[in-house]
């Protein structure tokens, strides 16, 4: 069984957030970027299910410009067997990555195809979604677990008020949600070897789609300051300001 796994470039989850000088987007000049963390949690699963036997190879997939390397670096120094740089330096919408993913995937053949259930930078969550349909596999996004079962897959969802257990036929799709696993930490001898692993680059103008973003971003503004908060000096004196306030 083949496992593809796409993982996105975005800013670091630790890094404040700047804009840019004329609102027109987060700027990224000179930030710390690092795998999306959902798709360290989907690699993860990947792994877990190569070390259990149940699938033989596991395939990291980027779409982003020559930077991108590095996640997949990553990718391969966690365990990835090999990797695919997708190169553009065109922001890609979800349906756009959408469609080139869908590409590879009739390349590859993977029996899996495991996203994050989204990127903290566009918080789309809609890439995974997007992708079944264009394939017609069955997805299972938002998986707290994940139970090889005879050429299926049973998968856990946490929904609400609720876990919800689905059976799916392979091959599928599915989205990670963030208990499903705790992702290992390269160990530095698998960052050595991972430089020697294989890294193929595809030129995303030989699939014919057109990157092109198709929404605009009209405007980005930084979130209104809080207002300072008061000290108070016992518990007393607490319930009372809560109680003027209307809350208890
Ligand atoms: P989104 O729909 O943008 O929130 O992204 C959901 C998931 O789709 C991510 O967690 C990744 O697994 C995958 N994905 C989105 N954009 C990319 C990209 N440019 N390259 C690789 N994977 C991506």
């Amino acid at each position: 069984m083949k496992i593809l796994v796409p993982v996105k470039r975005v800013v670091d989850y630790n890094v404040k957030i700047r804009l840019k000088a004329d609102g027109s987007g987060v700027d990224t000049a000179n930030v710390k970027m690092s795998m999306n963390p959902f798709d360290e949690i989907a690699i993860e699963e990947a792994l877990r299910l190569r070390e259990s036997g149940a699938a033989k190879e596991v395939i990291a997939v980027s779409i982003g410009p020559q930077k991108a390397q590095e996640t997949l670096r990553t990718a391969l120094a966690m365990g990835a067997d090999r990797a695919i740089l997708v190169k553009t330096d065109i922001a890609v919408e979800p349906l756009t990555v959408a469609k080139i993913l869908k590409h590879v995937a009739e390349q590859e053949k993977p029996d899996i195809i495991i996203l994050g259930k989204q990127a903290i930078d566009d918080d789309a969550a809609q890439t995974g979604q997007m992708l079944a349909g264009l394939l017609g596999w069955p997805q299972g996004t938002f998986a707290s677990k994940v139970v090889p079962a005879d050429g299926a897959l049973r998968i856990t969802r946490e929904i609400d008020g609720g876990l919800q257990t689905l059976t799916l036929k392979l091959p599928a799709v599915l989205t990670t949600d963030l208990r499903l696993n705790e992702p290992r930490y390269a160990s530095l001898p698998n960052i050595m070897k991972a430089k020697s692993k294989p890294l193929a680059e595809i030129d995303p103008a030989s699939l014919g789609i057109d990157l092109e973003p198709r929404l605009k971003v009209v405007k980005t503004s930084e979130p209104g300051a809080r207002k300072a908060g008061v000290k108070v000096t016992s518990v007393a004196e607490l319930v009372s300001k809560l109680h003027d306030a209307g809350v208890i």
